[in-house]
C-alpha cells in the first residue's frame, strides 16, 4: 500500500493525516498553527507526520508524498503563501521548499488552496462521487470555492481559482477587507451573519443563535436577516451555475451545518434564477465529510490529482 501525508494548514489549526489510497485517516493530529514563525512550525508538522507514519508502522518508502492545502491567496506556481488574511506573518513564505528539506527527493509534494483540496476530497470519496462538472462551495469563517470542470481541477494560473468570497453581490453593503464593496463573503460568511445578527439585536450574536433566533420563529428580524442570507447563497449559487455550467454544487462549511432551510432556500432560489432550463435543475447537497476534509483533500493531492 502506498500513503500520503495530508497537511490542512489552517488559521487556527493544522490537521496532519496520514491516508492510505483509499482515502482512509489511518491516523491524524492536530497542532495549534504558528502565527509568528512559519518555517518551526514546518519543523512541527514534519515530526508530527513522520510521528504518525512511525506509529502506524509505516516505512519511508510506502510514502508517495505530502499534500499540502493553505488558505488563500497563495502562489503554488512558486509554492508560496502569497497573503492569506489570517496568517499574517505567513505572507511570503516558501512553504513547499521548506517542506521539501524534511522528506527525501521521492517524496511527492503537492500544494493547493485549502478550497480546491476539499473539492477533491468530496470527489474521491464525499458527495461528489463520478462529477466531472462540480462546484464546492465552502461557507465558513470566509467562503471559497473550488471546481472541476470536463472531470479536470480548475486551480488557475497560481492556485487562486475558485475564490468567490470575493464576487461582488451588493455594494451598498459595506466595505469588505478587500478593498471592495459588498462581497459574497461580507455578507453571508459565518463571520458575516454574526456581525449582522450582533448589529440588528444590539448585542453579540453566534452564527449558530441567529440561525436558532430566526428558525424557530421567535424573532422576525433575525428571520428576515437569514433569508436574505440564504438568498445571497442563492446568488453566489446562480453565478457559478451560469459560470461552470455544473451539474451539481456541494455545500460545506459550518454554515452548511444550518441544513435543510439553507438548502431549500438555495434550490428554490436556483429553480428561479439560473439562466439556462437545465441550469434551473442543477443538484445542491450538503457535504458528505466533515472536519477531516481539508486534510483527505490535501492527501488526494497525491493520491489521484497528480498521477
Ligand atoms: P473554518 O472557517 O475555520 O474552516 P468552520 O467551517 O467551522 O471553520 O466555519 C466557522 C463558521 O461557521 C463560524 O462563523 C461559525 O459560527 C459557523 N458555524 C459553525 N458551526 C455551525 C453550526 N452548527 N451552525 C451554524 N453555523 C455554524
Ligand atoms: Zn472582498
Amino acid at each position: 500500500m502506498q500513503y500520503a501525508v495530508g497537511i490542512d494548514i489552517g488559521g487556527t489549526k493544522t490537521a496532519i493525516g496520514l491516508v492510505d489510497a483509499n482515502g482512509q485517516a489511518l491516523a491524524k493530529t492536530t497542532l495549534p498553527t504558528n502565527p509568528s514563525s512559519p518555517s518551526h512550525m514546518v519543523d512541527e508538522i514534519a515530526a508530527a507526520a513522520n510521528k504518525l507514519m512511525e506509529d502506524s508502522g509505516v516505512s519511508a518508502s510506502e510514502l508517495l508524498g505530502i499534500g499540502i492545502g493553505a488558505p488563500g491567496p497563495l502562489d503554488t506556481k512558486r509554492g508560496i503563501i502569497a497573503e492569506p488574511p489570517n496568517l499574517r506573518s505567513w505572507w511570503g513564505f516558501p512553504v513547499v521548499d521548506s517542506f521539501r528539506r524534511h522528506f527525501d527527493s521521492h517524496v511527492k509534494l503537492a500544494f493547493e488552496n485549502d478550497a480546491t483540496a476539499a473539492a477533491l476530497a468530496e470527489r474521491w470519496i464525499g458527495a461528489a462521487k463520478n462529477a466531472d462538472h462540480y462546484v464546492y462551495m465552502t461557507i465558513s469563517t470566509g467562503i471559497g470555492a473550488g471546481i472541476f470542470s470536463h472531470g479536470r481541477l480548475i486551480t488557475g494560473a497560481t492556485g487562486n481559482a475558485g475564490d468567490i468570497g470575493h464576487i461582488v453581490i451588493d455594494p451598498a453593503a459595506g466595505l469588505c477587507q478587500c478593498g471592495q464593496r459588498g462581497c459574497f463573503e461580507y455578507i453571508a460568511s459565518g463571520t458575516a451573519i454574526a456581525r449582522m445578527a450582533s448589529e440588528l439585536l444590539g448585542r453579540p450574536v453566534t452564527t449558530k443563535e441567529a440561525f436558532e433566533l430566526a428558525l424557530s420563529g421567535s424573532n422576525a428580524a433575525a428571520e428576515e436577516l437569514v433569508r436574505r442570507v440564504f438568498r445571497y447563497i442563492g446568488v453566489g449559487c446562480v453565478t457559478m451555475i451560469n459560470t461552470f455550467d455544473p451539474e451539481l454544487i456541494v455545500i460545506g462549511g459550518g454554515v452548511s451545518q444550518v441544513g435543510a432551510p439553507l438548502f431549500d432556500t438555495v434550490t428554490d432560489y436556483i429553480r428561479h434564477h439560473a439562466l439556462n432550463p437545465s441550469g434551473r435543475e442543477t443538484a445542491v447537497v450538503p457535504a458528505a465529510l466533515s472536519q477531516d476534509v481539508g486534510l483527505i483533500g490535501a492527501a488526494a493531492l497525491i493520491h489521484i490529482a497528480y498521477k
